[in-house]
């Protein structure tokens, strides 16, 4: 009897002739997921084995598994010969917390095993109730808990209890590579998840605003940086340092417009990044209408200072429903901290909540946006996460 965890990634995007580009990216983002730790990986036809592993390792490996997008789900699992009493010395142990009601569910690929899979299912569910029998029933429409059995061609059968669903979405680096503008706040990161899930590789863009938020607010953002970096197979995090910028709009520019013109600046830098390290969107965490900023004039007003396409998962979503994934993936606990952001320096009293076209670019004309952008280029720093 042998632990292992089967791997299942979903079967519509397999169908096609890219098949074998998705699966070989797969396979690689969960080598590297689990990279450090030993064990093998065997292909089966849209599943994948772990096996040979160390059982002190076994809870990292689901953990690490849990985050690799593409992957849709995940069973731990024994392996043991396809023989009778070997299944079922290795299914009764499995059933001591079932509760209600259970089934037994066979899959026979192994056409040379003699006893038919209903016929197994129903043997099985016998030896089971016999132990458990006080506890648990026999319900094979809706039963609370399945025993599966999968038996393999080569003699062994899989079995399993549990399966956990994952991350799902298609593999890193199928659907490109975008830049997310991460902020502190709980929106950014899920974002990026988000874009993750449909195979987008990531890398992000923090703009910071020293000496006016601390050391503990990029912290912060780090400690995000890493959370999100794990469902894109690494992520650099570029900091921009924004200060200069800030206080330049302060003050040259009409105080209602400072995050207006923040927010074209910051588009801006994030597409000059991408562009020149092989970004081809620019991803925010933005929400119609969740502030000020995000309204339809606001948006309208920084999308057109790029053309790269500007992802924005979140655009349709209530606040709820975004930290409903942020505790998800665990980065709400972090995204809460109380450091500023730096667009709470410089906050004004009232900002326009429906910026004007003219009135915006006649205010920006009092900048030298070309040169402070390229200043703020030229003092980039790069962490690899
Ligand atoms: P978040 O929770 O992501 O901070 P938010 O609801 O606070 O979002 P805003 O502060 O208006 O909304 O920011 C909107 C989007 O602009 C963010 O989701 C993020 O993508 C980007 N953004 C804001 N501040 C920064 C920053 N300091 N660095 C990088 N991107 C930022
Ligand atoms: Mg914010």
């Amino acid at each position: 009897m042998k632990r292992i965890i089967i791997i299942r990634v979903c079967e519509i995007f397999l169908k096609g002739k890219n098949r074998f580009y998705f699966l070989n990216l797969l396979e690689e983002h969960v080598k590297k997921a689990l990279s450090g730790i030993n064990f093998k990986l065997e292909k089966l036809q849209m599943r994948y084995l772990v096996e040979d592993f160390d059982e002190s390792d076994f809870q990292t490996i689901i953990e690490k598994l849990k985050k690799v997008s593409g992957v849709h789900t995940i069973s731990p699992a024994y392996s043991v010969d396809s023989d009778y009493e070997k299944i079922k010395e290795c299914v009764i142990p499995l059933c001591e917390d079932f509760k209600g009601s259970f089934k037994v569910e066979t899959n026979r690929a192994d056409k040379s095993f003699a006893i038919p899979s209903v016929e197994l299912s129903r043997m099985l569910g016998g030896d089971i109730l016999s132990v458990y029998g006080k506890n648990i029933y026999v319900d094979v429409k809706k039963p609370q808990n399945t025993v599966k059995i999968d038996m393999r061609e080569n003699g062994k059968s899989l079995i399993y209890t549990q399966t956990i669903k994952c991350v799902g979405g298609m593999p890193i680096g199928s659907s490109g590579h975008g830049f997310l503008m991460l902020s502190g706040g709980i929106d950014s990161p899920v974002a990026g998840y988000m874009m993750c899930k449909r195979g987008m590789k990531l890398s992000s863009v923090h703009f910071h605003s020293y000496p006016y938020t601390g050391e503990a607010a990029k912290e912060k953002v780090i400690t995000l940086g890493k959370m999100i970096a794990e469902y894109s197979a690494g992520m650099k995090l570029y900091v921009v340092k924004f200060t200069k910028i800030q206080e330049a709009i302060h003050k040259k520019c009409a105080e209602d417009l400072m995050i207006t013109m923040m927010r074209r600046f910051m588009m801006r830098i994030t597409e000059r990044l991408a562009a020149m390290h092989g970004g081809q969107a620019i991803i925010t965490g933005e929400s119609l209408g969740q502030v000020a900023s995000q309204t339809v004039e606001s948006i309208t007003s920084s999308n057109s200072v790029v053309t790269m396409p500007v992802f924005r998962p979140l655009i349709a979503f209530d606040k709820l429903e975004t930290i409903e994934i942020a505790e998800r993936i665990g980065t709400y606990e972090t995204s809460i901290l109380p450091y500023e952001d730096c667009c709470t320096v410089f906050l004004p009293k009232y900002p326009a909540i429906k910026p004007k076209m003219d009135r915006i670019l006649k205010e920006e004309a009092r900048l030298d946006v070309d040169a402070l952008i390229e200043e703020a280029l030229s003092d980039v720093e790069v962490i690899y996460l």
